[in-house]
């Protein structure tokens, strides 16, 4: 496996997860809250780098090393800070495997024809209730 750098922005619950997945696989990760108290939620075995910052600033992005990132990963619980985030990434930095936690689905059409992918927690849990409970008439179930 080869050893990527991760950058996930947003110690939330979603971030503090994948962090501690992708540093237990043996990725070097460097995640980025800009509320220290945040990363309490990263389990004990995380091994990555913290920065406490606001991660819609360039310099906080630089200094978290987005220059040389292989995945960086928006997770915030604001959709638009993940979108302008991840565009900078990508469009600015390069980063190869750009991925954004999306509350709103119809915020998708700002990704569209861009190599951003994008994580539905609402969706997600949607398909999972209709597979669990055989719903799937909900207009949102198409999305
Ligand atoms: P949650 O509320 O569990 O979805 O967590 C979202 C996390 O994103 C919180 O820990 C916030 O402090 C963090 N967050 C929100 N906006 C920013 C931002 N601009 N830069 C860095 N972290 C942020």
């Amino acid at each position: 496996m080869k050893r990527e750098k991760a950058i996930i922005i947003g110690s939330g619950r979603l971030g503090s997860y994948i962090a501690s997945e992708l540093s237990v696989k043996g990725h070097e990760v460097v995640i980025i809250d800009k509320d220290g108290d945040a990363f309490r939620k990263l389990n004990d075995q995380y091994s990555g780098y913290r920065y406490i910052g606001d991660a819609v600033d360039s310099e906080v992005l630089e200094q978290a090393g987005i220059e040389d990132a292989d995945i960086l990963i928006a997770t915030t619980n604001n959709d638009n800070t993940n979108i302008f985030v991840s565009h900078i990434a990508s469009m600015i930095y390069f980063v190869d495997k750009v991925y954004l936690r999306l509350g709103d689905i119809e915020k998708s059409t700002l990704i569209e024809n861009t190599s951003i992918h994008a994580i539905y927690p609402f969706k997600l849990s949607m398909d999972e209730f209709n597979r669990n409970f055989g719903g799937g008439n909900n207009e949102n179930s198409n999305q």
